[in-house]
């Protein structure tokens, strides 16, 4: 048990809601706030909410003046490749501008203890594939250059106020909670597992194939799967670093396998037994060819260890929560 408080901004998000229940589960205290603009009160499992916007300067001094926040977790960006291209600003406003306020904060009430979410977006078009903590960034896409941004300036905030970070990396979050109540919901969706799972519910026709001819084992994008609630595990091992007084830091956070978008149909269709059609179109702009990351450093220096580390496992456990979600529908429908 602890009495330490942690604020999670967006933690009524897709990992946030992950993490909060990893961290009640812990013995923590926690504090959301989130603006709902993506995430989902009803998949909260617990702690005080706030409703409001993590760049509004009056909310932020309310929470830290009424709670006794010991450390912060970011996980409240705006996430999407695609629409990062199509829409910068939106981009620069909520990750740059915004989590500069919320750093802000942090100085005035003098919270020294930060966890972000960074990508593997931050790489661009790595040559070197897995993908080492050191090697050169360089962002294909504004969803990356503003990620790269936050990084860059806590750093200079360890220099300046002595705010120690851990930014983590996360290479593709995929799956769900064992006890299939929470999970991943967006809207619109936009993610690949999601969406080949509604396709398999049949809540979509056929899916599209973004782009068949990458340099790459078969023509699709390869990208590296990891389980929400192994990256959770990886943020509560920062949290204790940083509250033992370790310094700031950077870590990948993957499995170091490679799956392509085919991989990603061939393995949903053997789990849920049925055939998923989909239709290859051109490619989604931004979109590098491979990611897999080199997470070493995580689980040497962390001691991190992810217990999913294959695909199946992965999609078993987003299978059951999508099905999950689809019967809740189906039951709101005939309602
Ligand atoms: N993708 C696809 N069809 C879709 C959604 C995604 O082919 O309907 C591809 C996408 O181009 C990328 C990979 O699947 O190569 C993973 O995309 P996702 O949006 O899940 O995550 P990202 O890698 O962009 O963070």
């Amino acid at each position: 048990m602890t009495n330490d408080t942690i604020l999670v901004v967006g933690g009524a998000g897709y990992i946030g809601t992950h993490m909060v229940k990893d961290l009640l589960q812990e013995g923590f205290q926690v504090v959301v706030l989130d603006d709902l603009s993506t995430g989902h009160h009803d998949l909260l499992p617990g702690g005080d909410f706030i409703q409001g916007q993590i760049g509004d300067r009056a909310v932020l001094d309310r929470i830290f003046t009424q709670f006794s926040i010991s450390a912060v977790m970011h996980f409240a960006a705006c996430s999407l490749v695609g629409e990062s291209v199509e829409n910068p600003i939106k981009y620069y406003r909520n990750n740059v501008s915004h989590t500069t306020e919320l750093l802000a904060a942090m100085r005035r009430h003098q919270v020294n203890h930060f966890i972000f979410s960074s990508t593997a977006a931050v790489y661009g078009n790595p040559k070197i594939q897995p993908i080492p903590e050191d090697a050169v960034l360089k962002p294909t896409n504004p969803y990356g250059t503003t990620k790269v941004a936050i990084e860059d300036l806590l750093r200079y905030c360890d220099d300046a106020f002595g705010i120690k970070s851990i930014s983590l990396r996360y290479f593709n979050a995929a799956g769900a909670d064992l006890s299939g109540t929470i999970g991943e919901r967006h809207r619109p969706e936009t993610h690949l597992i999601p969406i080949v799972l509604q396709t398999a519910l049949k809540e979509r026709e056929h899916l599209n194939i973004f782009g068949t001819n990458y340099p790459t084992r078969d023509g699709t994008c390869v990208r590296d799967y990891i389980h929400v609630t192994d990256l959770t595990r990886a943020h509560l091992l920062a949290l204790t670093v940083l509250m033992n007084g370790g310094d700031s830091a950077v870590y990948n956070l993957g499995n170091s396998r490679g799956y392509s978008v085919r991989d990603v149909i061939d393995v949903s269709q053997k789990i849920s037994r049925r055939k998923i059609p989909f239709i290859e179109t051109d490619r989604r702009p931004g979109d590098p060819p491979e990611l897999v990351a080199d997470s070493t450093n995580a689980r040497e220096k962390l001691g991190w260890q992810p217990q999913y580390e294959d695909l199946e496992a992965i999609i078993e456990t987003a299978w059951t929560w999508h099905r999950n979600e689809a019967k809740k529908n189906e039951c709101i429908c005939k309602g």
